[in-house]
């Protein structure tokens, strides 16, 4: 077993990313000794994350201060993660499998000479042996990785797979400057966000998403009252966003985004395995379809069978009603 643990942390617009919470809550389940799981964040001015990840992490918090990390670059971040860990120590180095990640922890792994198990949804024991899960063919198996050999393993880990536990409090934060060794940080011009509309679907705490069933693009309006009386984001399975009655920022599954909401509303959505892919890690699933035996019913907490043109208007009342209660 993993006797230290290194949770790298991400960060966006003065937040910790959801994902690092989710890290550090599988971190602190797969350790001996919580004392053994620590982080480290990377930044300028972000005291104030660094504290508080250190009351998520038992055994401390490293914060590298410096203009050169003041905005991510892949080069600068393998450089001072790279040397960070080999001085570490660190047996298991885990981190969100975010876009930020996908771009720089492979290159991060090649450096160290360390394996990488990407995306996983769980981990396991196996005697003295961490067993990592991760699904493959599209979601339809799930492979059971070990490792061998020593030094540190590198390990990305699937959005929602671990939803966050509550921090346990107790870390200290040491701060450390750059050593970029001489690599200069690209120069970020600008940002430019993309079409992701009004909300991040991958930070939505309630996703209310449409499916072929919905019926039609006039028909969705259903769909975004709903999300509107819940104060949720509307996504989509795969068919609404081709036919074009949605943006295609709000399609789930496998060639769209993966979310984990606290509440996934499906509506007229049957559960192909592409779709699921992308929701499956909600932590509350309601499903509405007409079909009793449709294959998102395996998947939902909840499920109303029947129309979703009769049921979704009726929720809407009950939600309004709840609220004005
Ligand atoms: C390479 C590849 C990648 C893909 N990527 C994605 C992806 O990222 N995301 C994705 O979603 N799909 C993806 N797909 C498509 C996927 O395989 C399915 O075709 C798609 O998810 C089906 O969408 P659906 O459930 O909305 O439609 P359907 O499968 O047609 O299901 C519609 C459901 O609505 C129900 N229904 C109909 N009318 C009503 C009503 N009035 N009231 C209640 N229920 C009703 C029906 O019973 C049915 O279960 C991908 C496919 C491939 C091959």
């Amino acid at each position: 077993m993993a006797k230290k643990i290194l949770v790298v942390a991400e960060h966006r617009d003065g937040a910790l990313k959801g994902i690092t919470k989710e890290a550090l809550t599988a971190a602190l389940q797969v350790a001996d000794d919580a004392a053994e799981v620590s982080a480290v964040i990377l930044g300028q001015g972000v005291d104030a994350l660094a504290d508080e990840l250190a009351s998520w992490a038992p055994g401390g918090v490293v914060l590298f201060e410096g203009s050169e990390v003041e905005q991510y670059t892949p080069e600068v971040y393998v450089k001072v993660l790279g040397d960070f860990i080999k001085e570490s120590g660190a047996e298991l180095v885990l981190t969100g499998n975010s876009y930020q990640a996908i771009d720089y922890f492979p290159r991060l792994a090649a450096v160290l000479d360390a394996p990488l198990v990407p995306d996983c949804t769980a981990i396991e024991s196996d005697g003295d042996k961490l067993v990592f899960v991760r699904k493959v063919m599209n979601g339809k198996l799930d492979a059971r990785c070990t490792v061998n050999g020593e030094g540190p393993t590198l390990v990305s880990l699937q959005q929602g797979a671990f939803p966050p536990s509550g921090a346990p409090g107790g870390g200290a934060v040491e701060k450390k400057a750059v050593d970029a060794g001489g690599i200069e940080p690209r120069k970020i011009l600008s940002i430019e966000p993309g079409e992701t509309g009004e909300v991040d679907l991958s930070e939505a705490e309630i996703i209310v998403a449409g499916g072929r069933g919905v019926g039609d693009e006039e028909k969705f309006k259903l769909v975004f009252d709903l999300a509107e009386a819940l104060g949720g984001a509307v996504g989509a399975s795969r068919p609404p966003c081709d036919s074009g009655w949605v943006e295609s920022f709000r399609q789930i599954g496998s060639s769209g985004q993966v979310v984990a909401p606290k509440l996934y509303i499906a509506l007229g959505i049957s559960g192909a395995i592409q779709h699921l892919v992308g929701m499956r890690g909600s932590q509350c699933i309601v499903a509405v379809n007409r079909d009793p035996n449709a294959p998102i019913f395996q998947e939902a907490t909840y499920g109303l069978v029947g129309d979703l043109a009769e049921i979704v208007p009726a929720l809407i009342e009950a939600v309004k009603e709840s609220q004005e209660a």
